[in-house]
């Protein structure tokens, strides 16, 4: 299947054939179900102490504590706070003694300068403790071989990249999948895509001059940069649906009556790939050395990676819609039909997690505010805080807990993710413009 020049091999029916193949797992998740509702009562007041004591990326230092001090209550977790040299980073771990796959829940905590809450991580939290807890239990219950981890993992907003930190310090050795979700209003979806990203800051360095007695003598920085930036303008008409190009100029050069000797820009791409940003920064950064190229200025060009799109394993996201579905009262909207991707036009930095191994980053939707607001909105941060929101972050963890036990209990199951993860990347490093 190819969409918008992302290829993605469906195994869905492989997938929903094996499924439905072992119904006998099926009977995990009414005690699942169960089991997250006891726990409801005890996650609520962590929920609303999180909602209302919002923490900055990274600082998140209280909810570390909270969530820390509340996993070390639980029977059988073995839990390490400012984990890997991030002081609000913490890691628990429930082993059950015997080898088998090692499933992972992320916890995000962190809030939005001003706003609050508005991006809903503390409804992430509640749905991976949910999840995690919830399959530990099952682990105990039915002597299920392997590992769970859940993991607080702080800076998510900005380009903080608290993931990639821990994935880069080891975090992640050994972990065979990571689950996730994300609140927002409007998809019910573990099928998720998101954008990848990336900054780059362009600076001229030409040769000032009078502009009125010897503007020969100069070289115009800002001439570079219009140049640049009309070359962008063209090169849109050619970029793919999903290409964003945001350019702004920083500096426009001084005085009239001097020839600019520098100006700045900065310029924002968002795609739907990885690789498809590789090509993008190049056809952008071209334009950028045009600029240079027409006047004689020198060009700097400085690059952020921004975080990596994310990319949804199959086996994993209908292991996860089934359970949705077998619970009761099904919220709308439902998960689309079979096989379609919900497309989010922000990035995470679980899509660089997607890279390393299989990965879903489920989106729900919780009941929206009056003005029904997305997502960094202030309306949002009101509906994350709603009772009926954290009602709707359990289904969540119920379902997450169902797809994660499936994978301990099903010999067999985990090859077939990481096949299907496989074929996915191997299919994201072909050319997409062949
Ligand atoms: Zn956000
Ligand atoms: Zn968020």
């Amino acid at each position: 299947m190819e969409v918008d020049g992302f290829i993605l091999v469906s195994r869905e029916d492989a997938c929903q054939r094996s499924i439905s193949r072992n119904s006998s797992h099926d009977s995990f998740l009414p005690e699942i179900d169960k089991s997250v509702d006891g726990l409801g009562p005890w996650l609520l007041p962590l929920n609303q102490f999180i909602h209302d004591n919002p923490e900055l990326a990274f600082r998140e230092h209280q909810a570390h504590d909270v969530l820390t001090r509340f996993m070390r209550s639980q029977d059988g977790w073995n839990v390490v706070s400012s984990a890997y040299g991030m002081e609000t980073a913490w890691v628990a771990k429930f082993d059950s003694g015997k080898a088998g796959p090692v499933v992972s829940f992320n916890v995000e905590m962190d809030a939005l300068d001003g706003l609050g809450h508005a991006c809903g991580h503390n409804l992430i939290a509640m749905a991976s403790l949910a999840a995690g807890l919830a399959t530990a239990e099952m682990v105990r219950r039915h002597s299920l071989p392997g590992k769970v981890l859940v993991l607080g993992t702080p800076g998510e907003e900005g380009v903080g990249g608290g993931k990639i930190r821990l994935l880069e310090a080891g975090a992640y050795d050994g972990v065979d999948i990571s689950l996730i979700s994300h609140p927002g209003i409007l998809n019910n979806s573990p099928l998720v895509r998101t954008t990848a990203f990336a900054r780059l800051e362009v600076e001229y360095f030409g040769r000032a001059a009078h502009a009125a007695n010897s503007p020969w003598l100069g070289i115009n920085a800002l001439d570079a940069l219009v140049i640049a930036y009309n070359a962008v303008s063209v090169l849109r008409q050619q970029t793919m649906a999903t290409d964003v190009i945001g350019l702004s100029i920083t500096n426009g050069g001084g005085p009239t009556n001097v020839i600019h000797p520098f100006a700045a820009g900065i310029c924002v791409l968002r795609t739907a790939s990885s690789s498809r940003l590789k090509e993008l920064q190049e056809k952008v950064s071209a334009c950028f050395r045009a600029g240079a190229d027409a006047t004689g200025a020198r060009v700097e060009i400085k690059v952020t990676r921004g975080y990596a799109d994310h990319v949804p394993n199959r086996v994993l996201a209908a292991l996860y819609t089934k359970c949705w579905n077998a619970l009761p009262n099904v919220p709308d909207p439902p998960i689309p039909p079979t096989g379609e991707l919900t497309w989010v036009k922000a990035s995470t930095d679980q899509g660089n997690l997607s890279y390393a191994m299989p990965s879903v980053n489920a989106s729900f939707a919780i009941p929206p505010g009056p003005q029904k607001g997305q997502p960094h909105s202030p309306d949002f941060e009101k509906a994350s805080g709603t009772k009926l929101a954290f009602d709707r972050a359990l289904r969540v963890g119920k379902s997450l807990a169902g797809a994660a036990v499936q994978v301990l209990a099903e010999p067999g199951l985990l090859d077939q993710i990481k096949d299907q993860w496989r074929r996915d990347m191997d299919a994201l490093k072909q050319p997409l413009l062949e």
